[in-house]
């Protein structure tokens, strides 16, 4: 098919650590970033539009590596129109600027994965039209320590004996990427050297987390081929001067034994100045994730707990009723790097190195970089346009999916106003 080219002009492009004023050319055709000039002077292809971003910032799209549901689903409760939820929560998520995501299930029942799996593996079809493109899902659990587990159910939990116990409890077709793209396990729990390394030759990232390891075992897990670690600081033992545990992974001398690492950047789950601390240790490693829930991009009200009880959406703070101890996340990721830009005083020049923390950060993390998270030619054409509002936030003013236009700001204000 012949080119189809899109040029993007007159806007602050977010490449590496810096803002850069240059154009960007897109292949509608491909659905991937191309090189205009020379598609131009080789061929004489000319773009059939121009869009002129008027100075506003335009990124590559988002990845979210753990959201456990939004937009009224949970994706981690089967039911008969699970695949109709999905296909509709993917079309919503995308116009929140997460153009890739890995949908997270907490610690399940083996009947939980057998329902929800086939439908959580990496998308393979391209589909603009399908909204957020999910690269393949994130089990956090159940081969987690029970005195981590948090909000997770504890009858649920197992533990991870060796291979056989993980390909039991998710399903053995399953149990690979692309189907499953990450799990988060606790390492001091099993005593098989191998597990680790099988499961990293399936492709699957191993993240560490809902865990009581020690640094030297957390250690011994990342030179098995653990390459991250799930929401940071929190399900973890705090790290001690003398006895640092997995938080302490951040300070280490050798780059092989800094992994990288999810933050929940929501201001609540983590402190700001500690949310500082562990991106100024280690900014390279740093993956903002939303960790939310299902009632992310829902009114703010009192909605129904799992085993009973109610929780309250206050804005992106979520609340268990009965105790007012934080019950879940429903930040957008947008909010995440506002966050960590406030917090790092980076509103003025660090815009582009801490977007790196939702888009070239985490695609590295899981293997896909130059693909995802890149504004390099031959990457897939998914990006963000950003403004900055009155109050110095960025806003997500479009969003770009295989190099066609599926979300602006604009249409929804107008939207809006034919309502009224
Ligand atoms: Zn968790």
């Amino acid at each position: 098919m012949a080119p189809q080219l899109i040029r993007f002009t007159n806007g602050q492009l977010a490449q590496g650590n810096t803002l850069t004023k240059s154009d960007l050319y897109i292949d509608t055709s491909t659905g991937k970033i191309t090189n205009g000039q020379d598609l131009f002077f080789s061929q004489q292809t000319s773009p059939i539009k121009t869009i002129d971003l008027h100075g506003q910032i335009l990124a590559p799209g988002f990845i979210d590596v753990q959201i456990n549901g939004c937009y009224g689903l949970d994706f981690s409760l089967p039911s008969t129109n699970y695949a109709s939820e999905l296909a509709r929560v993917k079309q919503e998520l995308v116009k929140t600027g997460v153009t890739s995501f890995l949908p997270t299930l907490t610690s399940q029942a083996p009947a939980v994965y057998a329902q929800t799996l086939p439908f959580l593996g990496a998308d393979q079809d391209r589909n603009s039209g399908d909204g957020a493109e999910s690269l393949g899902a994130h089990c956090e659990g159940p081969f987690i320590n029970p005195l981590k587990c948090g909000i997770h159910k504890p009858d649920v939990l197992q533990t991870p004996t060796d291979l056989s116990a993980l390909e039991t409890c998710y399903g053995k077709q399953f149990l690979t990427a692309p189907i499953i793209k990450m799990i988060t396990i606790a390492p001091e729990l099993t005593s098989s050297p191998s597990l680790i390394p099988d499961l990293h030759s399936r492709g699957i990232v191993i993240s560490l987390g809902h865990s009581a390891a020690t640094h030297d075992q957390a250690s011994t897990a990342l030179s098995q081929g653990a390459t991250m670690l799930t929401h940071l600081y929190n399900a973890m033992p705090q790290p001690h001067h003398r006895d640092t545990g997995i938080v302490g992974l951040l300070g280490s001398s050798t780059s092989t034994q800094r992994p990288y690492y999810g933050l929940i950047a929501d201001g609540y789950h983590v402190s700001p100045s500690m949310a500082r601390l562990a991106y100024k240790a280690h900014s390279e490693g740093c993956c903002l994730v939303t960790d939310a829930m299902s009632v992310l991009g829902l009114p703010d009200g009192r909605y129904p707990w799992t085993n009973g009880e109610y929780f309250l959406k206050t804005g992106n703070h979520i609340t268990l009723e009965r105790t007012g101890g934080i019950a879940g996340s429903a930040v957008t990721l947008v909010d995440c790097v506002n966050n960590l830009l406030n917090w790092t005083e980076n509103q003025a020049t660090g815009i582009a190195e801490v977007l790196q923390t939702v888009t070239g950060t985490p695609a590295k993390m899981l293997g896909l970089d130059g693909v995802k998270g890149s504004l390099n030619v031959g990457a897939d054409a998914d990006l963000v346009v950003l403004s900055k509002n009155a109050e110095g936030l960025l806003v997500v003013e479009q969003v770009w999916k295989f190099g066609r236009m599926v979300f602006t700001a604009e249409a929804k204000k107008e939207m809006a106003k034919a309502r009224l």
